[in-house]
């Protein structure tokens, strides 16, 4: 196994149904990012493209993801930076930081989701419970729209 160094981008709308290795593949239609764990374990990591989630800058030549990922449900636990399409690799978490850090998640996420936001879809998100919950306001929405 190598761990990537640099990484290759992929702007694409559906997903190939092979992934090359050290490639980022970006789909704005579906605002979402996926690549194989720049380990090298071949794993399958899922980035949405959201405010909560992770925001892409793209210059026209190199890539940058932001905030750091860390796959801290895989066996390998991999965590790095990909900034201008390089990967810096940081340490692995202990299991406080990554609670910590699921916490801290979760709290964003409600902040964000209580404000008085726009209605924006992100059913494709991959996250189901994001999904749910914006199937839910819509529905309010639509129904407060009636009255
Ligand atoms: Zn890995």
């Amino acid at each position: 196994m190598r761990k990537a160094r640099t990484v290759k981008y992929e702007f694409i709308e559906l997903l190939p149904s092979t992934l090359e290795p050290e490639t980022l593949y970006v789909s704005l239609k579906y605002k979402n990012m996926v690549h194989l764990c720049f380990c090298g374990c071949g794993r399958k990591v899922i980035t949405p493209l959201s405010p909560t989630g992770w925001e892409l800058t793209f210059n026209g030549r190199e890539v940058s993801v932001f905030p750091s990922i860390g796959s801290w449900n895989l066996p390998c636990r991999s965590h790095y930076w990909i900034t201008r399409s390089r990967v810096e690799w940081d340490e692995q978490w202990s299991a406080e930081r990554i609670a910590g850090g699921f916490a801290r998640d979760r709290a964003d996420k409600e902040r964000y989701y209580r404000r008085d936001a726009q209605p924006h879809v992100m059913r494709d998100s991959g996250d189901p419970e994001v999904a749910r919950s914006e199937e839910r306001r819509s529905l309010w929405e639509r129904m407060k729209r009636w009255f």
